[in-house]
């Protein structure tokens, strides 16, 4: 304990000393596109902010230092956070490197592939996006029909297929993505590529929304070349690692076991329950020291107490986890839990913003509520991404609970 103290009092020297000053309480911009249009000095601060935490190894705190990580403990790790979080800073890298396939890398990676990817994938070097969806299979994913076909060489994978709703693919430089490689069977005909997005054959269509952002993209493969050696974790093995990859992406344990972005894709759930207390007290008022409305402090402590436990409950199972290699179908619940309570969340504290919650760029209104108000309308989106709610209670029926299963 005196060591985790005696590395608190390290981080929290490093961050006050060394963060940029100018990022401090200002969140993460909600996407790439909201990033691109902050303004210069402010992209230049979360650069030199990316940078100084890359160097150390702390974008991706707990992975070993030989792949560029902090090599921290998970405490170590939560400290580094809490720290982080005292100082208001953001954080220093997001995206599905880190919170989805880097983890993955390192249970079912060769060693070649570890050294290769994860290190650009701490510096942000490496921007990945997901192709699992197709047209045809999204809950039943591995129905999936994009095809691989070894070329004459046998070095080389032909893929031709569509993906969809490919998060952030317009900004990736590359992607990980499931494909067909036996049709006589459905589960162990599957294989996981790694694959540039710069290839020939190998075209991004975004998917224009009526807010006039494309989040996501449609993603087309012909005749893509992809080498036998981007294969993750053998060939027609690849539902084993889409299964693995599928758990960190559930859990958001990428930054409790592995990486460092699972829980800050949620904005408001950055924020905490700190703000969550600060902004009831400035809303509705104090009395005795106390949030004045008692319905809204039990509603508030509700909240908290859940989350609380959740955070509990998947710290036990990363460790779990750190034991058996990947996280379990436990992590359904987790998803189905933490995508809930973040709706509760989100409600409450719009509610307590009132027509403050209305916001939803400029104006006079805080970064901050403008980033609650947008953090609510997209986190509608939590209980379908990764997998439908539907689907989640479908697999702890059959994978957790071990129930009688329809025939
Ligand atoms: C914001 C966002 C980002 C995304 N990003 C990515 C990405 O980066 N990469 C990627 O590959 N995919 C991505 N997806 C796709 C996502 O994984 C799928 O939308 C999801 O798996 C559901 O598939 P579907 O949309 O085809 O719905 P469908 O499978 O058609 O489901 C429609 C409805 O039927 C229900 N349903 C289906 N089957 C069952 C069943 N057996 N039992 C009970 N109910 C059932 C579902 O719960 C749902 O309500 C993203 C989705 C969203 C919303």
């Amino acid at each position: 304990m005196a060591d985790l103290e005696a590395f608190r009092t390290e981080a929290r020297e490093f961050l006050e000393k060394n963060a940029p000053k100018g990022l401090r309480g200002r969140g993460m911009a909600m996407n790439q596109e909201a990033a691109d249009e902050e303004p210069g000095d402010v992209r230049e601060a979360r650069r030199q902010w990316t940078k100084l935490m890359a160097d150390k190894g702390w974008t991706a705190p707990t992975w070993p230092t030989e792949y560029g990580g902090g090599g921290l403990s998970p405490r170590e790790a939560r400290v580094m956070q809490q720290e982080m979080a005292k100082l208001k800073l953001p954080p220093p890298l997001m995206g599905m490197g880190l919170s989805m396939i880097g983890p993955t890398l390192l249970v079912h990676g060769s060693e070649e592939q570890k050294n290769e990817y994860l290190p650009k994938i701490v510096t942000g070097e490496h921007r990945w996006c997901q192709g699992f969806s197709e047209p045809n299979a999204g809950s039943d994913l591995a129905s999936l029909s994009c095809q691989a076909k070894l070329d004459e060489s046998g070095d080389n994978y032909i893929v031709n297929g569509q993906k969809i709703w490919t998060s952030g693919a317009q900004f990736a430089n590359w992607i990980f993505l499931l494909v067909r490689t036996d049709e006589t069977t459905k589960h162990n005909g599957i294989t996981f590529l790694l694959s540039p997005m710069k290839v020939p054959g190998l075209e991004i269509r975004p998917i224009r929304l009526i807010s006039g952002n494309s989040p996501f993209c449609e993603t087309f493969f012909e005749n893509v070349k992809i080498p036998v050696k981007n294969v993750l974790g053998g060939v027609n093995n690849g539902w084993t690692v889409a299964k693995a990859l599928l758990g960190f992406e559930r859990s958001g344990m990428g930054g409790i076991a592995g990486g460092g972005g699972g829980q800050a894709r949620r904005g408001s759930a950055a924020l905490g329950g700190n703000r969550m207390v600060s902004l009831a007290k400035e809303t509705v008022g104090v009395e005795n020291g106390k949030v004045a409305d008692g319905k809204i402090r039990e509603d508030m402590t509700n909240v908290m107490l859940d989350q609380m436990a959740l955070t509990l409950t998947q710290q036990r199972s990363a460790a779990t986890a750190k034991s058996k290699g990947a996280p379990g179908p436990e992590t359904s619940i987790f998803k189905i839990v933490a995508s809930e309570l973040g709706h509760r969340r989100d409600e409450l504290m719009l509610r307590l913003r009132g027509t403050g919650g209305l916001g939803w760029e400029g104006g006079d209104t805080p970064e901050e509520d403008l980033m609650l108000t947008r953090s609510w309308l997209s986190a509608k989106a939590t209980t379908i991404y990764g997998g439908t709610s539907e689907i989640q209670r479908n697999i702890v029926s059959k994978r957790v609970l071990r129930l009688p299963q329809p025939k």
